[in-house]
């Protein structure tokens, strides 16, 4: 199908093409809750691709249950070296525990709103990518245009690593990245750096009478908490500061915490998940650096005075970096000008967007649907935000292509 067409069939219905609903809907039936595989949903996009005439490259997770998917739609003339990366990812979180009132792995549509796990985190958007497939593949393209769809992004971003680092062993360089998170299709920058920690405390175990003989692991993990409650509240008090953030500076708290096994114990061993969530420009490695001298330094000098047994296991469980896309960064003017936003916005959440800038790409976030609904029961992405997102990608059709005035050049 041609841009025109896709223009003219999402304007007749004021809502999402029928076959990008159709695209949508297919998706959401794949449970690719992170913790499952997604090689169905992963399959089935590449026997969508394959008639085109090009070759999706899966790269695989360590057990080879999970896959990412790259694909390359060469310019015209043939060339496939730079050009744009439409990216989202195939995985979605767990269901477990909420209520909600329709199956989540059976879209229903209700009043203009399609319901279902997934719907704008992120299948909508992958959705309307893949109906849009016939007609990058049918343009004329001065430059290629890639799909990547990547794994277990809700759980740390580990898929997007393995795939750019397959892209760098064969020299495949795209110059610019639109991550397709939800935004309400409206432009987004910039976002944190998101650090995952788990603390594992492990004192000795005694009996309550006994103290002396005993290290308690929960009242040393306690000193830990506040500590970094007090790293928080310096970060919070002193900055630096973004005020283009909702939060302006950068955050750091305690999340879960897990310890003892009876009243008259001394308990031997407690764990403590955290994070911290870094400005761009604030350096994850330096709040790395302060958390560990205090345990290294205080805390387990302090523990090994009661008993030499005594240890802290420190682990950094998840790094996303931060994002920051340059205005003077073609694909951030291009995605301006294609979704017709100048505003500026950046946010706390992340994205894998930090992860292709760090390997050369800039990126930039726009998708349909909102973060307002990501998550949560009764998860839903409007049919008018997946329609804007077929104008959207209609005109990167043309643009790409050297119609419709819009320069590209990513
Ligand atoms: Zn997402």
């Amino acid at each position: 199908m041609q841009a025109t067409d896709i223009r003219s069939a999402a304007s007749a219905t004021a809502g999402a093409r029928p076959d990008s609903l159709a695209w949508v809907e297919r998706l959401v039936r794949f449970d690719t809750t992170s913790r499952a595989s997604n090689l169905g949903m992963v399959e089935t996009m590449r026997d969508a691709l394959l008639p085109h005439g090009v070759q999706p490259t899966l790269t695989y997770d360590a057990a080879r249950g999970k896959a990412n998917l790259f694909v390359t739609l060469a310019a015209a003339d043939g060339n496939a070296q730079g050009g744009l990366v439409l990216s989202g990812h195939t995985d979605v979180v767990p269901v477990d525990g909420q209520d909600w009132t329709s199956d989540p792995f059976r879209p229903e549509i209700r009043d203009g709103l399609l319901y279902g796990r997934g719907a704008c985190d992120m299948k909508g958007f992958i959705g309307c990518v893949l109906t849009a497939l016939p007609a990058f593949a049918a343009a004329r393209l001065r430059e290629p245009v890639h799909f990547a769809f990547s794994y277990d992004e809700e759980v740390g971003c580990l898929g997007a690593p393995v795939m750019l680092a397959d892209l760098a062993a064969r020299g495949v360089r795209p110059s610019g990245c639109i991550i397709g998170e939800p935004t309400d299709m409206r432009v987004i920058t910039a976002h944190k750096g998101i650090n995952v920690y788990k603390c594992c405390v492990r004192g000795r175990a005694a009996h309550s009478s006994l103290t002396p003989q005993g290290v308690n692991a929960i009242e040393y993990a306690a000193r830990l908490i506040c500590f970094l409650r007090d790293l928080a509240d310096e970060m919070r008090a002193q900055g630096p500061f973004d005020r283009a953030f909702d939060v302006p500076f950068t955050t750091a708290q305690t999340s879960m915490i897990k310890g003892g096994n009876a009243v008259n114990t001394v308990p031997a061993e407690c764990d403590v998940l955290f994070e911290y969530r870094n400005l761009p420009g604030v350096d994850p490695a330096a709040i790395d650096a302060r958390i560990r001298a205090y345990v290294d330094g205080e805390l387990v000098p302090r523990m090994r005075r009661e008993h030499p047994d005594a240890a802290v296991d420190l682990s950094r469980l998840a790094a996303v970096p931060s994002l920051d896309a340059s205005e003077q960064a073609a694909v951030t003017a291009l995605v301006r000008a294609l979704a017709r936003d100048d505003m500026v916005r950046k946010v706390g959440y992340a994205t894998e967007g930090g992860q292709f800038a760090l390997a050369g790409i800039p990126a930039v976030i726009c998708g349909p649907g909102s973060i307002e609904q990501a998550h949560k029961a009764d998860e839903f992405v409007s049919l008018v935000q997946l329609g804007e997102c077929d104008v959207f990608l209609g005109r990167l059709v043309r643009s790409l292509s050297g119609e419709g005035g819009v320069v590209s050049s990513c």
